[in-house]
């Protein structure tokens, strides 16, 4: 068990933590009981020294539950209880469909189960003290219940079919398990407000009205075919207010929480939008895409050359190299990879939402952004203040401060 590989997989992943460890303790550093000068006035006093325990608190918790699932996952590692597992499920199936699903089926159920405390805290204790959650404790538990079915049907069905290839497709596994993949989150992608978002929450199209004339106002100056806006009641769950773009071609639709609308005059939801539609004019979305489909297909290709490695196995404690100790090898090695990756997709981003910002500002909409966005960070007590190796590593989108000087 104790291979080379069970030392790169042990480093990777302790050193992977304290990095993370470490950029939070720069954030934390960087508190100030002082808002910055830019931004004076957009909070008052208590509200502020409110937001300051809001991010101390959540970045307590992030230590505490971070570290738990640390400890746990080291021990799983250090005592090769993955290949135990395997072991164990041997005696009963050895089946090739039966014994993975089943493994990777009783792993996240185990995972579900140890987040459920920690979820529970986060949303009934720190939300619930700082006037966020909406959510009621019947509502919690039936989302965690759909979450769980959705992802063993969904999950199993896209698990089986790369099975079945791996199977059967011999020396062509990464390119067919690639484009299964691929083909599947397409038409998840293209049918994911029918099917999924309904599951969760109720959409209304956005009722004829004054912000319903402003929208179509800006779309026509804006060249934008745009029929379908829905407001979704993302009030059951919480106050924190959002709106996205979601789909493409005739499927493409923009969705605001009835949060945001509560919180924004129509100027403001209108800048929202025009940022939103800045996204697709300039095809980030369909870009992205692309970039996911590439990434996957070089994951998928690496990953066909650790399959059956008998070393990988012996590391996690197993004896047999097999599909699902493979699977879980590899994306321990990976991580760094994986990280970078992250990375880049996180520039191209946070790219991509200046020039979203700007595209809104080309229609006049810029000071009504950023008052849109001003009240967005009050609302939800963000960060005014991350650390910039914070910001390069895990920000998907620039600070407030950031983008108000770009606008
Ligand atoms: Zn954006």
């Amino acid at each position: 068990m104790y291979n080379l590989y069970f030392f790169i997989i042990i480093s990777i992943f302790v050193l992977s933590f304290v990095w993370g460890q470490v950029l939070s303790y720069l954030n934390r550093k960087r508190m100030s009981p002082l808002i910055p000068k830019e931004l004076e006035g957009i909070y008052n006093p208590e509200e502020y020294a409110k937001q300051q325990d809001y991010q101390k608190t959540n970045s307590r918790f992030g230590l505490l539950s971070g570290g738990f699932s640390f400890v746990v996952i080291l021990s799983v590692l250090l005592f090769g209880f993955l290949g135990w597992f395997d072991d164990l499920l041997r005696e009963y199936t050895e089946q090739f469909l039966v014994l993975p699903l089943l493994f990777f089926g009783l792993l996240m159920l185990a995972n579900a189960i140890i987040d459920f405390p920690f979820e529970w805290y986060e949303t009934f204790t720190i939300e619930e003290r700082f006037g966020f959650n909406k959510s009621t404790r019947k509502l919690f538990l039936l989302d965690g219940l759909k979450g769980i079915l959705l992802s063993v049907i969904l999950g199993g069905l896209i698990l089986t079919a790369v099975l079945y290839i791996y199977q059967y497709a011999g020396q062509w596994f990464w390119l067919l398990a690639w484009l299964a993949v691929s083909g599947f989150s397409l038409v998840m992608t293209f049918f994911y407000s029918e099917w999924i978002v309904p599951l969760f929450n109720k959409q209304t199209p956005l009722a004829d009205g004054e912000l319903r004339t402003a929208i179509e106002n800006f779309a026509r100056k804006a060249g934008f075919q745009l029929t379908d806006i829905y407001v979704m009641d993302g009030s059951k769950r919480s106050t924190k207010a959002n709106a996205y773009f979601t789909g493409f071609g005739k499927k493409k639709r923009i969705v605001l929480f009835d949060t945001l609308m509560n919180d924004l005059n129509t100027e403001e939801i209108v800048a929202v939008l025009a940022h939103e539609t800045g996204h697709y004019k300039k095809k980030h979305i369909i870009y992205s895409m692309l970039l996911s489909v590439l990434t996957t297909g070089a994951t998928f290709y690496i990953l066909s050359l650790f399959l059956e490695n008998q070393q990988l196995a012996e590391a996690l404690g197993g004896k047999t190299p097999s599909f699902h100790l493979g699977l879980i090898g590899f994306s321990l090695l990976f991580a760094p990879v994986s990280e970078i990756l992250g990375l880049a997709v996180n520039f191209i981003s946070r790219k991509n939402e200046y020039e979203a910002d700007a595209f809104a500002a080309q229609f006049g909409l810029g000071e009504a952004l950023v008052s849109a966005l001003k009240k967005i960070s009050v609302q939800s007590l963000s960060n005014l203040n991350p650390h910039p190796l914070v910001v390069f590593w895990h920000y998907s989108h620039p600070t407030l401060l950031q983008r108000m000087h770009a606008l």
